[in-house]
């Protein structure tokens, strides 16, 4: 197997087949996920796994080649989520449908990748009837 091809499915295989970012199940989905550069490359980011992350398209074109993004809470620019060096259930946590920020970086991340849309909302139903949301693991209000 080509390495690209092998470092692609490390990724995959790392991230239990879900976004990174929102969680979204890639199984419903009829877009194949990205391979998302955490630093972009523009920024001198390469393709080792601890800069690899598995993304859905939507989060993988919000974030692009950005890192940071101000928490409008406190009007502080903060880095963006880190899927390698944050763990999701500190930094966000599920408010029904929507996805909340517990911190800055939850709440900088989840304005700037739009997670909240209309669309993304309506996605989330229908993995919940189909048993898929909320994804494993992940904090809800109650
Ligand atoms: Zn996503």
């Amino acid at each position: 197997m080509p390495a690209r091809q092998q470092l692609r499915q490390q990724v995959e295989s790392h991230a239990g087949g879900c976004c990174e970012y929102c969680r979204m199940n890639q199984s419903l989905q009829g877009a194949t996920f990205h391979i998302e550069h955490i630093m972009p490359q523009s920024q001198g980011g390469t393709d080792v796994l601890e800069n690899l992350a598995w993304a859905c398209p939507s989060c993988n074109l919000h974030k692009s080649d950005r890192t940071q993004a101000v928490d409008a809470e406190t009007g502080v620019q903060v880095v963006l989520f880190h899927p390698r060096q944050h763990n999701w259930d500190e930094h966000f946590l599920w408010d029904e449908y929507a996805m909340m920020g517990r911190t800055s970086i939850g709440r900088a991340t989840t304005m700037a990748l739009d997670m909240n849309h209309i669309r993304r909302l309506q996605i989330r139903q229908a993995e919940e009837r189909l048993g898929l949301f909320p994804p494993r693991d992940s904090t809800e209000i109650k």
